[in-house]
């Protein structure tokens, strides 16, 4: 009933020659794959033609954040109908990266994740705690935190198009996955948190991915875990093979 998503996000890397060169690749080998939604990020310079190499296919091209304003005077900002106007459907938003050099914060990402609803985009929003917060045993607090201010004021009808993406910041680049085990423990506390602010059949729907260091052998024994409901990939998804053999873990 929750089909799974596995999206890469490819953060600062590629050209737009080089996502095409990538798409070229990786669009016939997945082409036949319907078991699970396949997302890509790609950065702001590369997405309209991303966007124009998969239509028609069952790739979602989107981008990595956005402004919750039409317009303004906003330097280095992308609009929600900018997004809209080159075809864009999906957007990332609150990824750990742009919380932790960029200054984001969740007020910002609630004003933004109601936007992109108004807007027709589907939000993958990213969560997750980073290693000080873990070690002092702070991981579910600040996970039910983070949930509960983005859904502040998200009326049912919104909440309903959240993807979530729990990436533990400590896994993200390092190599260092979470044991399944510990994935899914994180994923039951934001399940939880989500039926608390907006009732357990919205939180029984709600997409919760995992992300921080999947690859092509480890995502199987992530996927088996019954509250983890597809990847959010980095460095796994840069290299059309990879990512192909990815997606389609059995
Ligand atoms: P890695 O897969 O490279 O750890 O990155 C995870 C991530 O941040 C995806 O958004």
């Amino acid at each position: 009933m929750r089909k799974p998503v596995i999206a890469g996000n490819w953060k600062m890397y590629k050209t737009p020659q080089e996502s095409l060169a990538f798409l070229e690749a990786f669009l016939p080998l997945v082409a036949d794959h319907t078991r699970d939604e396949i997302f890509l990020f790609p950065s702001i310079t590369s997405l309209s033609s991303a966007l124009q190499a998969v239509a028609g296919t069952n790739v979602h091209a989107g981008a990595q954040t956005m402004h919750w304003l039409n317009e303004g005077a906003f330097t280095g900002e992308t609009s929600p109908t900018m997004l809209t106007a080159i075809g864009c459907g999906h957007v990332l938003l609150g990824h750990s990266e742009q919380r932790l050099y960029f200054g984001e914060t969740y007020e910002r990402v609630n004003l933004k994740f109601k936007a992109a609803v108004a807007h027709g985009i589907t939000p993958v929003v990213c969560i997750g705690e980073q290693l000080s917060e873990r070690e002092a045993g702070r991981t579910e607090e600040t996970l039910r935190l983070q949930v509960n201010t983005l859904l502040r004021n998200v009326t049912r009808a919104e909440a309903k198009h959240l993807i979530l993406a729990y990436e533990p910041i400590w896994a993200i680049g390092t190599g260092r996955t979470a044991t399944p085990d510990v994935a899914q423990q994180a994923h039951q506390i934001v399940r939880d948190e989500l039926a608390a602010c907006c009732g357990a059949e919205l939180a029984g729907t709600t997409r919760i991915l995992y992300g921080g260091s999947v690859k092509p052998d480890n995502i199987s024994t992530l996927m088996a875990e019954p509250d983890i409901d597809g990847a959010l990939v980095g460095g796994a998804s840069l290299d059309p093979h990879s990512f192909a053999r990815l997606v389609k873990y059995a």
